[in-house]
């Protein structure tokens, strides 16, 4: 594989700034039409009549369903204003860990992914190692407490 390196400033090419900036207002713009689609039913279920007591608390616990939904669409939402802004910057898709640009297919699945493939996969084996450490430190310190 070649070595060079590329500036870290504005490192975002013009296409790739593009697709990127498609991939992401794609998205806004599902996420908006959900988000108000389901703020109309939730306001459209008010205005029906009154119900009785038992199906009326089950439009409660539905209602509130609706509302965790948007709240968490809205939050997502907040989420890619802040990556375009970021892709603006210039500083979003690119690997916190390495620098090194963040694959489109792995942003697409994953449209805040901060880290590449290879600096995750890195530091999720990192983690598991900590983890096996420190169960073995957890083991031979009882060990070690036992025999003295
Ligand atoms: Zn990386």
């Amino acid at each position: 594989m070649a070595t060079t390196r590329k500036s870290t400033k504005a490192s975002v090419k013009p296409s790739r700034y593009d697709e990127l900036r498609h991939m992401l207002e794609d998205r806004r713009r599902e996420l908006m039409n959900e988000v108000q689609g389901r703020i109309r039913d939730v306001r459209a279920e008010g205005d029906r009549e009154v119900l009785d007591q038992g199906e009326s608390s089950e439009v409660d616990i539905q209602e509130d369903i609706e509302f965790a939904l948007i709240q968490m669409k809205s939050e997502t939402l907040n989420k890619i204003n802040e990556a375009l802004r970021r892709l603006e910057e210039g500083t979003y898709g690119n690997c916190f860990e390495c620098g090194e640009e963040i694959a489109e297919a792995r942003l697409r699945a994953l449209p805040f992914a901060v880290r590449c493939k290879d600096c995750e996969a890195a530091r999720e084996t990192a983690e598991r190692r900590e983890r096996l450490m420190a169960q073995k430190r957890g083991s031979s310190t009882l060990f070690f407490d036992m025999s003295s």
